[in-house]
């Protein structure tokens, strides 16, 4: 059958972009054989163009990844989670609403792994666009958030921008040393350090002892199990990868579109083969 429900993502360069395997394989699965997954490389410099070019050939909806999440809000309605993020990864081009599922990406994996967020103590690792996710999921779930980054502004102008969008409170900033004693249950990592190829890197300095019989959620997930993980794991903790957010993220969009629960597990699976089969190369 001819595809004439198409949706993708538009980023640039976006070849290493997982997003088709998984969509698609949920199409296959599901029969529905009309709707087609798309990867369209977009230059920043061509952003608008590149916009309207699926929108006017009949695309239902689009993901967006880097480097365009941020600048996209500007030609699309940005809904209250995208303007709280501050960054849109999901289009949909019907209504012309943007907006954000990392959030409940995240928050619905930690539920998935029964991971307790309501008045927890939660660490979150990092400044960038995954973290302002992180954290306005998690304080949105009634989780007391500390944030440590190695650009200690950057952090700062997290907290400010979550005031601000979303006016949420209360979030703490600290040094590592620090969120050591601190006491938090659950550690998040929303640093890009661990990521394939410098998988023996660890966001928690090897200076700095390890606390005990925590959970530590790593967004990476390529390695599967982090060098972060893996000092959790030797200091009787619990470890989650952040494969199932990738596959929940994309699920929330799948289902946006489609008007259709799609297949999470099936979605993580084939998210898991492709990761392997790549690193058999
Ligand atoms: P980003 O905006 O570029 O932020 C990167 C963060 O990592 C910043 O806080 C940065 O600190 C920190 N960092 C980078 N190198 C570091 C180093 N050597 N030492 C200490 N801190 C370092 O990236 P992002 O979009 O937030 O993504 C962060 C990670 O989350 C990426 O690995 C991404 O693949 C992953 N992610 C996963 C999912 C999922 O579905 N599982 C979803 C989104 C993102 P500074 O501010 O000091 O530079």
């Amino acid at each position: 059958m001819v595809p004439t429900k198409r949706v993708g993502v538009i980023g640039f360069p976006v070849e290493h972009s997982l997003s088709p395997i998984m969509h698609n394989a949920a199409f296959k699965a599901l029969g529905m054989d009309d709707w087609q997954y798309d990867a369209m490389s977009i230059p920043p410099d061509i952003l608008r163009l590149g916009l309207r070019e699926p929108r006017d050939h009949g695309y239902i909806g689009i993901n967006v990844t880097v480097p365009h999440k941020e600048a996209i809000m500007e030609y699309v309605r940005p809904d209250e989670k995208a303007r709280a993020i501050g960054a849109v990864n999901t289009v949909d081009f019907r209504s012309n609403i943007g907006t954000n599922t990392d959030a409940d990406g995240f928050i619905n994996d930690l539920r998935a792994h029964d991971v307790s967020i309501a008045g927890e103590r939660v660490l979150v690792l990092g400044a960038g666009g995954a973290a302002r996710a992180a954290v306005y999921g998690l304080a949105g779930a009634g989780a007391e958030v500390a944030i440590v980054n190695r650009t200690p502004s950057r952090a700062e102008a997290l907290v400010r921008h979550l005031h601000a969008s979303a006016g949420i409170d209360g979030l703490r900033l600290m040094t590592l040393d620090e969120a050591a004693g601190w006491g938090m249950t659950l550690i998040v990592n929303c640093t890009s350090v661990g990521l394939h190829p410098q998988v023996d890197q660890s966001p928690w300095s090897q200076n700095l002892p390890f606390p005990a019989g925590r959970t530590v959620y790593d967004m990476v997930y390529r390695p599967a199990t982090t060098a972060l993980m893996r000092q959790c794991l030797a200091h009787d903790g619990r470890a989650i990868g952040g494969l199932g957010m990738l596959a929940r993220q994309g699920a929330i969009s799948f289902e946006l579109w489609t008007g259709v629960a799609p297949p999470i597990d099936l979605m993580q699976r084939v998210l898991q083969d492709a990761l392997e089969s790549a690193h058999k190369d």
